[in-house]
């Protein structure tokens, strides 16, 4: 677990996320002619994660707790206990961009949409989790090499 050494700075962490961010949305939105990627902004304290479908905004909050994760994934370690060895942040920056995705790309629900959401609605009680997001995750699941199901135990 060799790192640099002392605590991930904004700087790296920042420009972590966002290469994350621009190497999942250039897959996912490589067939999409006019497709404009949400501006980031990534903040550094204890507030929610969120996707602003008005404004593109995708929102991403680093508490104090959560920094030194970055340590771990900077050191090439996964996140024990989850299959696709996601932190909290690269977790939140996936569920926010299936927000995205649900809100650009996704008409009407599948009927996996809507069979996931009637399955797992619970765990998900915010709004705009409803069918076309659970249609979303159906859609990109794939690409993380996991069914609809498994990704939804990593949001
Ligand atoms: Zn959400």
């Amino acid at each position: 677990m060799a790192t640099t050494g002392g605590e991930p700075t904004d700087a790296q962490i920042r420009d972590f996320l966002t290469q994350e961010y621009s190497r999942i949305s250039s897959d996912w939105y490589a067939d999409v002619g006019d497709y404009t990627p949400a501006l980031l902004e990534i903040k550094f304290e204890d507030c929610a994660a969120g996707y602003s479908q008005n404004r593109n905004v995708l929102q991403l909050c680093i508490s104090e707790g959560n920094r030194e994760d970055f340590e771990c994934i900077f050191g090439g370690q996964k996140a024990l206990g989850y299959r696709l060895g996601w932190y909290v942040s690269q977790r939140e920056l996936v569920h926010e961009m299936l927000h995205e995705y649900q809100y650009k790309m996704v008409g009407a629900p599948t009927d996996e949409g809507i069979a996931l959401f009637a399955k797992h609605k619970r765990r998900f009680p915010d709004p705009g989790h409803d069918a076309t997001w659970f249609t979303a995750i159906a859609l990109r699941a794939s690409y993380f090499d996991v069914t609809a199901d498994q990704l939804i135990s990593e949001l």
